[in-house]
């Protein structure tokens, strides 16, 4: 029996979670897409949980999707006399391109792009946002900083420049070789950190060249000042909240992961709310009542998946985590308030044949008080379309493309299953009562609506609505 909530989870594998047995688990427990974040673990690794997870697909005879996650250019200070140093609130501490290990005056930071972009007044915040230095005097390469906020720093903390756009690319040379490797290896998706312009999103998928989704990962303010631009580009986006909180402060996290989930929904394009949904499962078996929460203010808001890093990926419960996460989005799906808070957002169709008949199919559906919407599809974008109505149905997907099934395991409400095309109105009635009655989603006695395109086996011409008994 296949799950039947609309609300997808993305769980991160990582150490905790690698073994074919956990990953079968997690796939039982709800986990719908997988992430390998490629800011940690070997090529090896990637390779192994790649391989476990259509081995796991094999088994289940259920499509997986795989999201390749991008380190980015995630820059960091240098190393330390004894590993670590402590900054004094109000002290002076000076950066440069020396490599020579860092004391509490100085210490090496080896991005001279950084010093290049770097702004009077401008703030770096390190390890986290732990540490804040305010950029002073500075040159080609050295700023003169105060410690606004002191503490620890140690070798190779992360460095974040929230009020800069940076004249990098969003992929380095460590992202071009993953990205060629995940594309070898046949991801489904691929993500982007630390977008900060259109253009990125543009660089990355002339790299990509169609062969995965490209899902921008929205962390920094300068993207979200270009919100529209970037997710009109994107296939995808993410609330990467981790780094947005550290950039942005995080007071204002809130009222931005609203605002991206409302935009990408009415763009149709899937958004993933992301990091620290339920953060004390690393260590702990249950989450606590905010956490809780904050899982539910997504499913609410109709964000299509939520996500899992930690949790999964290193934590001591991984299962667990999913099975909660699950358990959440079923109570709210059922909620008689999980209806009008999320159609408060309902975006009118555009003028185009693919919106009308899904939008007219969600209206049948309702109206007649059909089990299911079954849309035929190649490329996947009628289905993305049917799912931004939100229907109160779950979506069969029938596709003869294993991608495309794949990469719409992300979509909110979408149940993709590959089969072979069509060839007559027949077949094309028959195989969606089949399809929708076999997966649970349909009984006997009731009844399916069906979006098409004649003449079949032509893609991208979705111009038929059919409704049909299941018998
Ligand atoms: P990360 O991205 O886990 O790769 O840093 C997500 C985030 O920043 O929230
Ligand atoms: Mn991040």
């Amino acid at each position: 029996m296949p799950r039947l909530c609309s609300t997808k989870i993305v769980a991160t594998l990582g150490p905790a979670s690698s073994d074919p047995a956990t990953i079968r688990k997690l796939f039982e427990a709800g986990a719908d897409v997988f992430r390998l974040n490629f800011s940690h673990g070997s090529h090896d690794d990637h390779r192994a949980r790649h391989a476990a997870l259509r081995e796991a697909e094999r088994e289940i005879g259920h499509p997986i999707g795989i999201l390749m996650d991008l380190q980015g250019p995630k820059l960091r200070v240098g190393t330390f006399e004894g590993g670590r140093a402590t900054l004094a609130t109000g002290a002076a501490f000076r950066l440069d391109l020396d490599a020579a290990p860092g004391t509490e005056r100085r210490a090496c930071l080896p991005h001279p792009e950084i010093f290049a972009a770097l702004k009077d007044g401008a703030d770096l915040l390190v390890d986290d946002g732990k540490l804040r230095l305010r950029v002073g005097r500075h040159g080609a390469d050295f700023a003169e900083c105060e410690v606004v906020t002191g503490g620890t720093i140690s070798d190779r903390k992360g460095v974040n420049v929230p009020g800069v756009v940076l004249p990098i690319s969003p992929l380095t040379e460590k992202d071009r070789r993953d990205l060629a490797f995940g594309l070898e290896l046949g991801v489904d998706w691929v993500a982007l950190s630390f977008v900060q312009r259109p253009e990125d999103i543009a660089e990355a998928r002339r790299l990509v060249q169609g062969r995965a989704g490209v899902l921008a990962k929205l962390e920094k303010p300068s993207a979200i000042e270009r919100l529209e631009e970037i997710v009109d580009l994107c296939d995808a986006a993410m609330v990467a909240r981790g780094d947005l909180g550290v950039e942005m402060p995080p007071e204002t996290v809130p009222g931005t992961q609203k605002r991206i989930v409302r935009l990408c929904r009415r763009a149709g394009k899937p958004v993933i709310v992301a990091t620290q949904m339920l953060e004390t499962m690393v260590s702990s078996p249950t989450p606590t009542r905010a956490e809780a929460s904050d899982v539910a203010t997504a499913v609410y808001d109709g964000a299509d998946a939520v996500m899992l890093s930690a949790e999964t990926a290193s934590g001591k419960y991984p299962v667990e985590a999913v099975t909660i996460m699950e358990k959440i989005i079923e109570s709210v799906e059922h909620d008689p308030l999980y209806r009008p808070i999320m159609d408060a957002v309902h975006a009118e169709p555009e003028h185009t044949a693919a919106d009308a008949i899904t939008a007219a199919a969600r209206q049948v559906a309702h109206t007649v008080r059909a089990s299911a919407i079954v849309t035929y599809t190649t490329s996947g974008s009628t289905t993305l379309r049917a799912s931004r109505e939100r229907p109160d149905v779950p979506i069969l997907c029938l596709t003869e493309k294993l991608e495309t099934a794949r990469r719409l395991t992300l979509a909110w409400g979408v149940h993709p299953v590959v089969t072979e095309d069509v060839r007559s109105f027949e077949e094309m009635v028959d195989k969606a009562c089949r399809f929708a009655k076999a997966g649970g989603l349909a009984q006997a006695g009731e009844r399916v609506v069906i979006t098409a395109g004649v003449p079949f086996g032509t893609p991208g011409a979705t111009n038929v609505l059919r409704l049909a008994w299941v018998d």
